[in-house]
């Protein structure tokens, strides 16, 4: 019987986990389908208990539930349980397993580097950027993150919450307006997608050569603030080597598989350049 895996948000008709999910079942003969379904939110009880009544392998979280999503799930893996956000089900004896592969998408792309100790600047303070602090604190133990947001309370309960993997105290948080340059500066802010265009987090050209300007916004694959970045010299990641990454991780966990990452990726770019 055909297994199936849904992505469950709103909005979630432009995503593109359908198009690299499908294509890797294609690619690998495997027997699935994925599914994009829009989900409002007060619904996602009736939605997590309609996947476990169909007998799904799975399913992937995103805006505005991964939080939410939480409390429907048995049990969560250590980085869900850190970031306090589930963006993928997997399914276990006792119910759903809620696990968090944004970090591990993020790292993704900084893999084989020494970046051990590094300052970094993490502009915005939502969902993603509760990911990207995370790993940057797991992975590389910094010797500062500077939270940088337009409401400093965000920050500042990010960093709460994040302080018991801050064992040195390298969290810090400044205005969005005032975000310091670093070794590593992150947009974790929609700024910069398809339909601001001509937005950026960042509007100084304080960075350059050694420096490393990521991107979470993968459409446009070039953003304004990464052009601005690899301008004045400095090394630029978009973002969808992240969104490869996480879907890659997902994808392990539901098949025990290999994500085929090639096929992934030009299946990703065909669409994008639809789009
Ligand atoms: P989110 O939870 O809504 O958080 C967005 C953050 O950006 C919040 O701190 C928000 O502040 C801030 N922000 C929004 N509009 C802003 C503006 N006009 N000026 C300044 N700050 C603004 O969203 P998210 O899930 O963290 O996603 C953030 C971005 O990362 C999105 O573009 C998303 O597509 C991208 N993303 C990419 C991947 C990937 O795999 N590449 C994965 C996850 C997310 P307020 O709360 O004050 O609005």
């Amino acid at each position: 019987m055909t297994d199936l895996v849904v992505l469950l948000g709103v909005p979630v008709e432009r995503s593109l986990s359908p198009t690299l999910h499908n294509a890797a079942f294609r690619e690998q003969s495997v027997d699935a389908v994925y599914l994009a379904c829009r989900v409002e939110a007060g619904r996602l009880g009736d939605a997590v208990r309609g996947l476990d009544a169909l007998g799904a392998t799975g399913a992937n979280i995103t805006i505005p539930h991964k939080e939410a999503v939480v409390a429907h799930c048995a049990s969560v893996s250590p980085e869900a349980e850190a970031t306090g956000a589930v963006n993928a089900l997997v399914r276990g004896h006792a119910g759903w397993i809620g696990h968090n592969t944004d970090v591990a998408g993020f790292l993704a792309p900084l893999a084989g580097r020494d970046l051990t100790g590094l300052d970094a600047t993490v502009l915005g303070a939502g969902g993603a950027a509760r990911a990207v602090v995370y790993a940057l604190l797991s992975a590389f133990a910094p010797s500062r993150v500077t939270l940088a947001s337009r409401r400093p309370e965000q920050a500042e309960r990010l960093a709460a919450d994040l302080a018991p993997h801050d064992p040195i105290g390298a969290l810090s948080i400044s205005p969005l307006s005032e975000a310091p340059s670093a070794r590593l500066v992150v947009n974790a802010t929609p700024l910069g997608m398809y339909g601001m265009e001509d937005q950026t987090p960042f509007p100084r050209a304080d960075l350059g050569a050694g420096q490393i300007a990521y991107d979470l916004v993968y459409r446009p694959r070039e953003t304004r603030f990464l052009r601005e970045a690899a301008t004045s010299g400095a090394e630029t990641i978009g973002g969808l080597p992240m969104l490869i990454g996480q879907a890659g991780a997902a994808y392990r966990l539901w098949t025990g598989r290999d994500f085929p990452m090639d096929t992934a990726r030009q299946a990703a770019l065909a669409a994008l350049s639809d789009a």
